[in-house]
């Protein structure tokens, strides 16, 4: 049976409890309405430690739109129950006030001084997009490893950005070690989201077009295409064959030389980058080229 925790002091007990039986710990930070792309992060947490926690926090700090933050879909409940499904060990959640005691000013809003430092990954396409969005990311996912410090971490390559931007900011912690899982996906290809929950069905197939995009320029790749603004095209070309899509951005960037504007001439390696939106429901997705080869 699951252990369900209502807030981080109880957390940090029970993980400071674990390390004290020399028991390995794996940690999956979420911010709920939990789907299968989660719970594959939870099973690689549970088959390479000996218990794996989740936390379930929509943070408030990594939301540049009220109207994104107040429509978030949460179901606390449901979410303890799909966790205990795949044996999860422990489920804990929090306010922002117990995350940060003393820390937060007299309206509830996090004092300037305790952000942290995204670092440089946090640069272009969802940092330039999401005013404040890695700030608040990283200030996050550095307390709930101070509150859990797990062995290992567990992040989606479906926020390629954000991956890149906490492992650096595990790096310069000095733990614990992240550790990036595969996009899980919908049979139609839309990677999973817990946004996609408010698509309509007939938007969420037409989503897919999201995907169909990366599949061709992967398909380009493949024929030996390495330049970035062709590649780029072929994204852009795809993307628009849907009026639907309010495009925000179709990059490629070097994995190895990642920097904040887009690269031109010829790639070495490259990974393509899609955000925009379906109404009002902002999307996300990319696809390393080259990599199912
Ligand atoms: P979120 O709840 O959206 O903050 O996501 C929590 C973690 O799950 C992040 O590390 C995400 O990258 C990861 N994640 C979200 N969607 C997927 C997906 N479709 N496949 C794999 N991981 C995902």
């Amino acid at each position: 049976m699951i252990e369900r925790l209502e807030n981080p002091a109880a957390a940090a007990e029970w993980s400071a409890a674990q390390r004290a039986a020399g028991r390995t710990l794996g940690f999956v930070p979420t911010m709920g309405a939990l789907h299968a792309g989660h719970l594959s992060l939870v099973r690689r947490a549970l088959e390479e430690n000996d218990a794996a926690c989740v936390s379930v926090f929509v943070n408030p700090l990594q939301f540049d739109e009220a109207q994104d933050f107040d429509h978030y879909p949460r179901d606390f409940a449901r979410d303890v129950e799909l966790l205990d499904g795949v044996g999860c060990s422990m489920v804990f959640t929090g306010t922002l006030a117990q995350f940060f005691p003393d820390e937060l000013d007299a309206d509830g809003r996090l004092l300037p001084q305790h952000y942290v430092e995204p670092g440089a990954a946090a640069a272009g396409l969802e940092g330039a997009c999401r005013s404040g969005h890695f700030e608040g990311v990283a200030t996050i996912v550095d307390r709930l490893f101070d509150v859990v410090q797990p062995t290992h971490a567990y992040f989606g390559q479906k926020d390629y950005q954000q991956a890149l931007v906490v492992t650096d900011l595990a790096r310069r912690r000095g733990g614990p070690k992240v550790r990036v899982c595969p996009i899980a996906r919908e049979p139609h290809g839309l990677a999973r989201s817990s946004r996609n929950e408010r698509l309509p069905a007939d938007v969420r197939e037409r989503a897919a077009v999201i995907h169909r995009a990366l599949v061709a320029a992967d398909q380009l790749w493949g024929t030996g295409e390495r330049d970035a603004d062709a590649l780029a095209s072929r994204l852009s070309a795809v993307l628009a064959t849907e009026p639907g899509f309010e495009l925000e951005y179709a990059e490629l960037r070097d994995p190895r030389a990642w920097g904040p504007e887009a690269p031109h001439g010829s790639l070495e390696r490259a990974v393509a980058l899609v955000a925009g939106r379906f109404g009002p429901v902002r999307l996300i997705d990319n696809l390393v080229l080259g990599d199912a080869s």
